[in-house]
């Protein structure tokens, strides 16, 4: 691989957007109807660029070449490891424009430029390589039956995978989609989130330079009920993975009935995440700092409801008050920030009304409370103490950088309240009693528990939610199963 890096740009000024149309069959084509929509910068409120509003006819001319490149073989046929090298190009091809990729995800969703280069770009990078290794790995088993017969199983690809995705981690939502599809020989029809379309296209002709076959990679930028909705009501695509909200996974539900698609839902989530009184309580201060208002609060396992045995209660918030008062707010191009703007208009004035509520409700703000500013939607690093359960801060998933300080005093009735959610998504523990971090760890009802740790994500690892948070999981070799059907053979001997 040659080592030439994409410059790096240092300002919104200075990102290339280069493609604002759908990528369909290899081509870069206008929607069919000819419309167009703005994708704004959030820290600006100004237009970066106007971007093809691709609808129904658009995906269903996705979705043919989609189902072209799947039933003529050219990707689910072709040599599973030319199709994993094709996959590990796509990541070398990342690699070398790592600058030019995270400025521009930091353009469109306005996360600071440092997290967009040292997490999102590393974390999508290493999921399609991960993915990559898998393509020659899948196989099926040979099976014992009753009488002279050879039974085994093939693990064959579903076929077109519809994928739609949110806008607060664009690239790395669109690795884990495109990693197991791909490397399991679906093809792939996605529709980026109509806030942040524009790594995905950009993506899209990365894969085009590296040699991925025509129809392989489709992209319909556009609106959830109209392109979304159509990917999800298209008879000849035959599985949605969609991550967003669960109140749009209930209406994908419905609408995908009359196909009965096959169906995978990363959704969001009101974490606990529960500190000790024996826990490392500068570690612990930290974890909860990062856990809530990393991505500016916009992160589906987020740690937003913190539960703080009433012993270390007074310690904790204080030093976690000092730490957040800290937090840089600003220019997410600039080198020290470290909280950029939420991602539009409505999540902003969604987390305003949160943050009144929780005033009204009786909550008391310790730490921010405001916008910041009066252009781009930037807001303090918030948090509440003396948080009930049944406030609307405690059980809503706000999706900002909201906090809610909790107090316990008894375990059993901790984690009661812990597991008292529709959600599911992720949990944490902060103790230095091994036994203690064991035992919540089997008690809470969540896809996955951290101990002593937060958002530690790795390719390997899968992920995914109990209850509402969803159903089936990413990442690892679970994620790879939801996109591939087990055909069962038997032969008379
Ligand atoms: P959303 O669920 O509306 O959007 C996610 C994706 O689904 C987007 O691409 C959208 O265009 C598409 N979509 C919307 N309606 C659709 C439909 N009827 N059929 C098919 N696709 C459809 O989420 P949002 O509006 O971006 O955010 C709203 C809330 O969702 C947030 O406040 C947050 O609580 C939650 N959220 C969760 C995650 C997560 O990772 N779990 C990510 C983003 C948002």
């Amino acid at each position: 691989m040659s080592t030439t890096l994409s410059p790096a740009p240092k300002s919104a000024n200075e990102v290339d957007v280069k493609h604002t149309e759908c990528f369909i069959d290899g081509k870069w084509v206008p929607a069919v109807s000819g419309k167009t929509f703005a994708t704004l910068n959030p820290a600006t409120e100004q237009e970066i660029a106007q971007i093809a509003e691709g609808d129904a006819a658009d995906v269903d001319a996705a979705a043919k070449a989609a189902r072209r490149a799947f039933d003529s073989g050219a990707w689910p046929k072709m040599d599973a490891r030319d199709r994993g090298r094709l996959l590990y190009q796509l990541a070398d091809r990342m690699e070398q424009e790592i600058h030019a990729l995270a400025a521009l995800e930091t353009l469109d969703n306005g996360k600071p430029l440092n997290d967009s280069l040292t997490a999102d770009l590393p974390l999508a990078i290493d999921a399609i390589r991960y993915y990559a290794g898998y393509a020659d790995k899948l196989h099926g088993s040979t099976i014992p039956i009753r009488g002279n017969y050879l039974c085994y199983t093939r693990r064959e690809p579903i076929g077109v995978a519809g994928q739609i995705i949110p806008w607060n981690f664009p690239l790395l939502m669109l690795a884990w989609k495109w990693g197991p599809a791909l490397a399991a020989g679906c093809t792939v029809v996605m529709k980026p989130a109509e806030q942040t379309p524009l790594t995905c296209l950009r993506m899209a002709q990365l894969a085009k330079e590296v040699g991925f076959p025509d129809g392989v990679i489709n992209i319909v930028p556009g609106f959830g009920p109209t392109a979304g909705a159509a990917c999800v009501k298209h008879p000849l695509i035959d599985k949605i993975a969609f991550t967003g909200e669960h109140r749009t996974a209930q209406i994908i539900t419905r609408d995908s009935a009359e196909t009965l698609k096959r169906l995978t839902f990363e959704l969001g989530g009101k974490s606990p995440n529960v500190v000790f009184a024996d826990a490392d309580m500068d570690a612990a201060v930290e974890g909860a700092y990062i856990g809530l208002f990393l991505n500016q609060g916009q992160c589906c396992c987020a740690g937003s409801r913190v539960f703080v045995e009433k012993s270390c209660h007074d310690e904790f918030v204080e030093k976690l008050t000092a730490l957040t008062m800290k937090r840089k707010v600003g220019d997410p191009f600039a080198e020290d920030t470290q909280q950029g703007p939420q991602v539009d208009k409505a999540q902003f004035d969604k987390i305003m009304s949160y943050i009144d509520k929780g005033k009204n409700e009786g909550a008391e703000c310790v730490a921010g409370g405001d916008r910041v500013g009066d252009t781009g939607y930037f807001i303090a690093p918030t948090i509440f103490d003396n948080v009930q359960d049944d406030m609307s801060i405690a059980t809503d998933e706000i999706f900002g950088p909201v906090m809610s300080v909790l107090t316990f005093d008894d375990k059993d009735d901790m984690i009661r309240r812990a597991n008292n959610t529709f959600y599911g998504l992720a949990a944490a523990v902060w103790t230095r009693d091994i036994s203690n971090a064991h035992d919540f760890a089997a008690r809470v009802r969540a896809g996955t528990i951290w101990v002593n740790c937060y958002d530690v994500f790795d390719a390997a690892a899968p992920f995914g939610g109990f209850k509402m948070s969803g159903y089936g999981r990413e990442l690892g070799e679970e994620g790879l199963k939801p996109y591939t059907e087990s055909k069962t053979v038997t032969v008379k001997l």
